[in-house]
């Protein structure tokens, strides 16, 4: 038996009762898991600062000292505290518990060596700490004095077994001294040297018992290298895997309709950006391989008109395309402009949303069926059955987060061969993140808006300045322009919600009785909803109140007003995604973010950052950064592998280049037969088996 797959109850001083407590608490089970179990921090004893030394600039300080007069204390209120005095030898600070008072009371002994982390409040000579971090620093008679101490998490019951820091601290040495000749390299030396990467070994050592900040920091490197390399290795080989078996029939004709439109019909002049990723697309399409391609802009970037030109390659190659929409609102709207654009080149184009007449309906399919049609668009409804395309070359689905990969591949499935895929998403996934998730699926990125958008101006507002904002509505509207007035709605308190939308809507009408009110819900019928967008459309309302259902896409060029009511409520992105639905005009646009005064510290962040940015790629980066990895991709997408040490967003420049290396090493060694891949090629077999559930990775 491999002793790094050995249960740790066989480890010294261990035995099944500790294990057991190790495996329920710690998720702990075999001896490797305790080897990858790194310290949660470090403390250099070189950084510890002295009592005298802290200000109120301090952020956070590190102390080492002794606590004296523990005490519970009953306020008034009948509320009780913890307080401590804590001494390092040059003054004397103040701690206080409110929380867990008798438990810190049962874990604090007076003069024990502590260390101490916390965020200081200084009143005049007095430093005083709330809740500070503090961790024992006895050491085990004999136990080597660290300059960095590591410090482990631990639990209550941990640490009634005895693995508390300094219990793990010692478990740690027994195991390193068992196990050190048995951790392999796993790394060729080609790509240790070529990284600077120090060996497996001392990096494993080193996360445990640092000697330096260096040799430490050279560790941390070495094995977040290593988690995004395995990763990275899964995608490559995805990625050789599809390039190998996804056939499909290339384009490389450049043909008469493209040109025709190209040259003659465009309406405007390409961006530079455009321009680029379109350039991609021709030379995706070109190959005998199937195009997967995920196509990111801003909203208003001008990504119909690339996808546009992208199915007239297909149609001068002789094949149909299909362009599937998340809602019907955005479909309708693609159906218009695309047949607008396709008149010109006497194409044809069909339409299926669900709730058609049948009469309409089985029109649809039928030129669909037979191929009359060069193009279809549509909602989900382009899945069913009864939908069947006629050489179907050419997949484009807009807004891709609204649909699972399930559906992409029913749409798939009614093509022979596989038809070439073009995503197009208005919400960025930040480079960072397409790098670590991507393999198969290529990126383009339309970076740049079409000349001569006026910036959207944002604002935050509170309640008491309603009157003053719906002054400027009366001003705005009276010079002709549109509003949106958007409510939060989430599903647990769905009812609530909608409520306050109708009187959202009640309130406006009052307001303003000069103008007209619409309404628009999820709750309504398709056909009532698509009734109230066109009146808003053509004039004939001026404010619309809705939900989020316009998220998504919708193209109202008049409309330069967006209010979001209850701004603090909507995630970033969503926030991002509402605001893009005005500035589409030459008018100047802007975004009013109703607030209540009480918000938690990161709606506040959301809502400056949209007061400070416009651009969605920086939005979606603190977007990532507020709420990390597995939420910002949602459950549909959360093919995300656990990482012990390794943050995507902080630690990019190492995932590039595991990235680099993988993809390079699986281009020269697609399985890892060659006698210097042997050891990885176990590994990787491993690390599958142990991220199960990654299938939703692209
Ligand atoms: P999105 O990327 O959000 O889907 P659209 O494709 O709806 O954006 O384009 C937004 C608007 O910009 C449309 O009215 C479109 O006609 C226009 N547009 C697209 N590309 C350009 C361009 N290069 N120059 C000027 N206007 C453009
Ligand atoms: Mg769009």
């Amino acid at each position: 038996m491999d002793f790094w797959q050995t249960d740790i109850t066989y480890l010294k001083k261990v035995g099944p009762q500790r294990a057991q407590v190790l495996k329920s608490e710690a998720n702990i089970v075999t001896n490797e898991d305790l080897l990858l179990y790194f310290p949660r921090k470090y403390v250099d004893k070189s950084r510890i600062m002295k009592l005298t030394e802290v200000t109120e600039e301090d952020k956070f300080v590190s102390l080492v000292g002794k606590l004296s007069k523990i005490e519970e204390i009953t306020g008034k209120n009948g509320k009780k505290r913890l307080t401590a005095l804590f001494s390092d030898g040059s003054g004397v600070a103040e701690l206080v518990w409110f929380q867990g008072v008798s438990f810190m009371k049962n874990v604090l002994k007076p003069n024990e060596e502590v260390a101490l982390f916390g965020r200081p409040t200084v009143y005049g000579n007095m430093v005083s700490f709330s809740h500070p971090e503090l961790d024992f620093l006895k050491g085990e008679p004999g136990e080597k004095v660290l300059n960095i101490m590591p410090f482990y998490s631990s639990t209550e019951k941990l640490s009634r077994f005895g693995f508390d820091s300094r219990g793990f601290r010692v478990l740690m040495k027994t195991l390193l001294e068992a196990g050190e000749k048995h951790i392999q390299e796993t790394l060729s030396e080609e790509i240790l040297t070529r990284y600077k990467l120090i060996s497996r070994k001392e990096a494993l050592t080193q996360l445990h018992f640092p000697e330096s900040q260096d040799k430490l920091f050279h560790a941390r490197r070495r094995i977040i290298f290593e988690e995004f390399f395995l990763f990275q290795l899964l995608l490559a080989g995805k990625r050789k895997i599809s390039k190998s078996f996804n056939i499909s029939p290339p384009f490389p004709k450049i043909g008469e309709n493209f040109l025709r439109y190209y040259n003659e019909f465009i309406p405007f002049q390409l961006t530079n950006a455009q321009k680029r990723v379109l350039k991609e697309i021709r030379s995706d399409l070109a190959r005998p391989i199937q195009m997967n391609r995920l196509i990111q802009g801003d909203v208003g970037s001008g990504k119909t008109m690339v996808a546009f030109l992208t199915m007239l390659i297909a149609k001068d190659n002789g094949f149909q395309s299909v362009l599937m929409a998340p809602t019907e609102i955005l479909a309708g709207q693609h159906f218009r402009k695309i047949s607008e654009y396709s008149e010109k080149l006497g194409l044809t184009v069909a339409y299926l949303v669900g709730g058609q007449k049948k009469s309409v309906r089985n029109k649809q399919l039928e030129i669909t069926a037979d191929g009359s049609a060069d193009i279809v668009i549509g909602t989900h409804a382009l899945i069913e059955d009864t939908v069947v395309f006629h050489k179907l070359g050419l997949v484009v689905v807009d807004e891709q987060h609204k649909f699972g990969v399930e559906q992409r591949a029913k749409l798939w499935k009614k093509a022979f061969p596989l038809p070439h895929n073009m995503v197009m998403t208005a919400t960025p996934i930040p480079r960072t993140l397409a790098m670590t998730l991507y393999g198969d699926i290529d990126v383009s990125i339309i970076d740049e808006l079409p000349p001569g958008r006026q910036p959207i101006k944002t604002i935050t507002c509170y309640e008491k300045k309603r009157l003053e904002i719906f002054g400027f509505l009366r001003r705005e509207m009276q010079a002709g322009r549109q509003v949106y007035v958007v409510y939060p709605l989430v599903e647990e308190s769905e009812k609530l919600d909608l409520l306050a939308v109708e009187k959202g809507y009640e309130l406006l009408q009052n307001a303003f009785p000069e103008f007209r009110v619409g309404i628009v819900h999820g709750k309504m019928p398709a056909e009532n909803k698509e009734m109230e967008m066109k009146r808003f459309l053509k004039k004939e309302t001026q404010i619309l109140v809705s939900t989020t259902v316009i998220e998504v896409g919708v193209d109202v060029p008049n409309a330069s007003i967006m209010v979001i009511e209850n701004a603090e409520r909507f995630g970033l992105s969503q926030l991002h995604q509402l605001r893009g639905r005005v500035g589409r005009g030459t008018n100047q646009s802007y975004c009013v973010l109703m607030t209540a005064h009480k918000r938690s510290s990161d709606a506040r962040i959301r809502l400056k950052a949209m007061v400070e940015h416009t651009d969605g790629f920086k939005i979606s980066e603190i977007d990532l950064e507020l709420r990390g990895p597995g939420d910002f991709l949602g459950i549909r997408q959360s093919g995300l592998p656990q990482f012990q040490l390794a943050n995507i967003t902080q630690d990019q420049e190492i995932l590039k280049i595991a990235r680099e290396a993988a993809f390079d090493l699986i281009e020269k060694d697609p399985d890892l037969s060659l006698p210097e891949n042997l050891v990885l090629r176990t590994e990787l077999q491993l690390y599958k088996r142990k991220q199960t559930g990654l299938e939703g990775v692209a």
